[in-house]
Order: C-alpha cells, then sequence, then structure tokens
C-alpha cells in the first residue's frame, strides 16, 4: 500500500478544504430578543449590538 512520505501540513489541509464551508453561516440568538441573528452583526429585528442600541427602530 502506498503510503504518503509527508504529513499534510495544516496549512496545505486548510488550502485543500477552501471551499468547504458552512452552507449557512454563524447564527447565534440575540441577547436582547433571543431572535436567530448572524454572530458579529447588528440584530435585524431589535438593532442592538453587544447590548446597545445602535439602530433606530
Ligand atoms: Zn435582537
Amino acid at each position: 500500500m502506498a503510503v504518503p512520505k509527508r504529513k499534510t501540513s495544516s496549512t496545505r489541509k486548510n488550502k485543500r478544504r477552501t471551499h468547504v464551508k458552512l452552507a449557512v453561516p454563524g447564527m447565534t440568538k440575540c441577547p436582547e430578543c433571543g431572535e436567530l441573528k448572524r454572530s458579529h452583526r447588528v440584530c435585524k429585528s431589535c438593532g442592538t449590538y453587544k447590548g446597545e442600541s445602535v439602530v433606530e427602530a
């Protein structure tokens, strides 16, 4: 059986997997209203980020 001579480095492995990603982007619950929102994004339904109101609703 053929055996790879070298260990696949994490860089090479990650390069091979550049097209492997989640179909649905990371979603979290909003701490203010409990609505599902994208992480590191302002909540769409209540307009808050990090517990602060940033968008007037
Ligand atoms: Zn919210």
